[in-house]
């Protein structure tokens, strides 16, 4: 069976390393797993042509997620909500479908360090995989769930295509409902207004100065150019836990940040990369293969 990853530029990748390790596991010798290079103008045409050559499946990275997203003919629940995909596989009659894994692999991992139900969550950013992690993490019910974001219009979007509709449709009595609002960082630093949008009592929980919160997600590119998200020490709550998407050999500037508050759990996003892919390897093959020691081989030749 032939898949492979596209993006432009895809050399860096580690997804033909991480499936071929999963492969293993299963000794699934006609498993094949290679990295392909899209042109920016021609990702859909490329596709087309992997199926055509026998292709069942690929993963899609920057910059095409959306355009696979338009590319799919069925979506999952959690790639319409991300309007993104990043996993595809060809159906037995032909057609294309279309996942988004990326949210699942987050909340695999984090789920490695600290189970999510009824914690205070802090989603910082609200890009791309900002939107695709909101489902999974909602499914996990957090009691209080804030997302907060340099433009706040783009937190309000996420709220109302994402996290509107999911609370509308769980059927869950109101006292059960997370707690959910967005804000700029602002409010991070010193009690700024922000949007209160669900749950049965947002003011007590919410409306006041000093909110702290269990688990604070970095879903901003921040940390890419060294920047660190203003933030309040004190907003993070005693044993909180500290996630960065990005992830690097060195310590990125977030968890820096974290570290610095006294934050003790501080993990990055190496973990969640395995994790989305291991949730495509089990779509595509029906085997679910063990993270751990990728991760660790992963994490030692970085
Ligand atoms: P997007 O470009 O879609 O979104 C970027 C987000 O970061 C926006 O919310 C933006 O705010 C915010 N931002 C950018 N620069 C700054 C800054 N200097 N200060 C504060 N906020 C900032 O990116 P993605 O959502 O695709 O990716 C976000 C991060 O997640 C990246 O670091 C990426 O590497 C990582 N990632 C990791 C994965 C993994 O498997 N580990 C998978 C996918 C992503 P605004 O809206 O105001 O512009």
């Amino acid at each position: 069976m032939r898949y492979a990853v596209f993006g432009n530029p895809i050399a860096h990748s580690k997804s033909p390393q991480i499936h071929a390790a999963f492969a293993a596991e299963f000794g699934l010798p006609g498993f094949q797993y290679d990295k392909l290079l899209a042109p920016l103008d021609g990702f859909g045409t490329a596709v087309r042509e992997f199926v055509a050559a026998g292709g069942a499946g690929c993963n899609v990275t920057v910059p095409f997620k959306e355009e696979a997203f338009r590319l799919a003919e069925v979506l999952s629940a959690r790639a319409r909500a991300a309007g993104a995909v990043n996993t595809l596989m060809v159906q037995a009659d032909g057609s294309l479908f279309g996942d988004n894994t990326d949210g699942a692999g987050l909340v695999a991992d984090l789920l490695r360090h600290v189970p999510l139900q009824g914690k205070r969550l802090l989603l910082l950013g609200a890009g791309g995989a900002a939107r695709g992690a909101l489902l999974p993490l909602l499914a996990e019910q957090p009691a209080l769930l804030l997302i907060a974001n340099r433009t706040v219009a783009r937190a309000r979007a996420l709220s109302e295509d994402v996290v509107q509709p999911w609370l509308a449709a769980t059927g869950l009595p109101a006292e059960l409902l997370p707690v959910h609002g967005v804000a700029t960082f602002d409010f991070l630093i010193g009690g700024v207004p922000l949007e209160v949008t669900g749950g049965a009592s947002p003011v007590r929980a919410l409306g006041k100065r000093g909110v702290q919160f269990d688990v604070v997600i970095n879903a901003t590119s921040a940390s890419l150019g060294g920047e660190a998200i203003p933030m309040a020490p004190d907003a993070f709550a005693a044993d909180a836990v500290a996630y960065d998407m990005m992830y690097g050999k060195d310590e990125t500037t977030f968890l820096a940040q974290a570290r610095a508050a006294g934050v003790a759990t501080r993990v990055d996003g190496l973990g969640m990369l395995v994790g989305q892919a291991a949730e495509a390897f089990t779509l595509w093959t029906g085997h679910r293969p063990d993270v751990a020691p990728v991760l660790a081989s992963l994490r030692a030749a970085l």
